[in-house]
């Protein structure tokens, strides 16, 4: 008899993570992804009318992305991001004009003070009140218990921010890292942000971007790493329960009947479908908090312009419901573009995700006209608009308690993803650390 593989359910980057992690130590493994393709949440296609590669929603990492550029680097797909030279961050304003948040080489976390001090568009007040964030991080020593129970808006609001910085600065920082509003969203997790971005090493503040489609950056090559050590990897493999008897996880039942032995099992997947595959007294016992979670939308905007409308390799929009563009063709080095692709980013999207698509479309291209004088004379010639109505876990006040540890009651049973306990936003840090978390704790 053949030993059961340990069996992995999920190939987004925390399944794909801990099965690259169990295989390099020896460990057979068994993938099981419900679609007929890898990613998760990240993942990338081709547009059918322009052949052009697109992502589900834009995807920016860090240089404090410590575990994923070290999974990237094992799969051999490191190539395949690149790292701004020195961190930085553009804004536009459509009364202020070009803004850059550029950070000097200088030690961390002086370069963010010199970054803040050039920062145009928020005057020579603001800049100096934004110190006592980072006063605020430098003091706490590590003791956010206090910031878990109020919001991102009410935690600026007591460091002095002015409506303008928050609006202009920090609301947008937190909507890009959180994925919620700061009305809502936890002031804890956004401290983490902050701290795990600005407050060490200054290549931690660098943004990390694939030059390439999503899938193309990490899948195929996280998939012949796992075969190449004797794992498999099966699509369109949907499991529908997993199987405990006596305290143990035993195997997976798959939607098409097929029982599958287990030697121990890593749930890769959302909460709510975790929800779906545990029976529901197991569910109640042992996972209460997982009836609980929230998810936060984000909406992106794809358009395609004839002649090039902007430059920039990405964008902040303030005062603009669009909050990010991306410039496609500068993404991938793209010498002389055929025409430009942009991805427009709009996350805690609760309101907009739930507008048609051509009414986004519109609004998109009425706010490029805006910011981009070269919009004004043309009409985009392509669009695609991408809603993921769950791309996160909502990072309210109170979520971070309820997020469960990867380390379950169950001796051989472990739980991955963005959403469990990572002490990160759900992101694909959060995601990948969490798949190699329990690869160690099952080797
Ligand atoms: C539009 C968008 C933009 C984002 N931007 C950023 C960003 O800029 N930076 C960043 O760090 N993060 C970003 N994120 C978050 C990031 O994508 C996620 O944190 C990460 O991809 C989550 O990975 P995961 O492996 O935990 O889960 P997932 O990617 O969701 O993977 C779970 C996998 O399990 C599979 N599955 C589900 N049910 C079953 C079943 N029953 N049987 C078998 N397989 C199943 C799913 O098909 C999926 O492939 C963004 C997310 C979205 C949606």
């Amino acid at each position: 008899m053949t030993p059961a593989p340990i069996l992995i359910i999920g190939g987004g980057f925390a399944g794909l993570a801990a099965g690259v992690d169990l295989a390099e130590q020896g460990k057979k493994v068994l993938l099981l992804e419900r679609r007929n393709f890898l990613g998760g949440r990240a993942y990338s296609f081709t547009d059918k009318v322009t052949g052009d590669t697109i992502d589900n929603g834009q995807h920016l990492m860090m240089g404090c992305y410590h575990h994923t550029l070290a999974f990237l680097k094992k799969v051999g797909s490191s190539h395949n991001v690149k790292f701004q030279p020195n961190p930085r961050v553009d804004f536009l304003s459509e009364a202020d004009g070009h803004a850059s948040f550029a950070c000097p080489s200088l030690p961390a976390p002086l370069h963010l003070l010199a970054g803040l001090s050039r920062l145009k568009t928020i005057g020579w007040a603001d800049r100096l009140k934004a110190l006592r964030v980072g006063l605020a991080l430098r003091t706490m020593n590590g003791n956010r218990a206090r910031l878990a129970d109020i919001t991102v808006r009410e935690w600026l609001n007591e460091l002095g921010q002015s409506e303008k910085i928050q609006r202009r600065f920090w609301d947008l920082i937190a909507l890009a890292t959180l994925n919620e509003l700061p009305e809502i969203a936890s002031a804890d997790m956004f401290a983490r942000v902050l701290d795990q971005a600005f407050m060490h090493a200054k290549q931690d503040s660098t943004m990390v971007i694939s030059r390439v489609g999503l899938s193309d950056l990490y899948t195929q090559d996280a998939v012949k790493f796992i075969e190449a050590r004797g794992g498999e990897v099966q699509l369109n493999a949907s499991v529908k329960s997993i199987d405990f008897e006596n305290n143990r996880a035993v195997g997976v039942t798959l939607s098409n009947g097929e029982q599958l032995p287990a030697a121990a099992i890593i749930s890769a997947v959302p909460y709510f479908m975790l929800k779906e595959m545990l029976a529901p007294e197991l569910l109640a016992t042992h996972f209460p908090a997982v009836a609980a979670f929230k998810s936060a939308p984000i909406v992106s905007i794809n358009l395609w312009y004839e002649t090039p409308v902007t430059d920039l390799e990405f964008v902040s929009l303030l005062d603009s419901p669009i909050e990010w563009v991306f410039n496609k063709n500068a993404i991938a080095d793209e010498s002389q573009p055929r025409r430009q692709h942009l991805a427009l980013v709009i996350s805690g999207a609760h309101q907009t995700a739930t507008q048609p698509k051509d009414a986004l479309i519109a609004l998109a291209h009425a706010e490029m006209k805006r910011f981009f004088p070269k919009a004004r004379l043309q009409q985009p010639v392509h669009a695609y608009v991408v809603k993921e109505q769950q791309a996160t876990i909502s990072h309210t006040v109170g979520t971070a308690r309820k997020r469960p540890a990867q380390k379950t009651p169950f001796a051989n049973f472990f739980l991955a993803g963005d959403w469990t306990a990572t002490g990160l936003p759900a992101t694909i840090e959060g995601a990948v650390w969490s798949g190699q978390e329990c690869a160690r704790l099952i080797v």
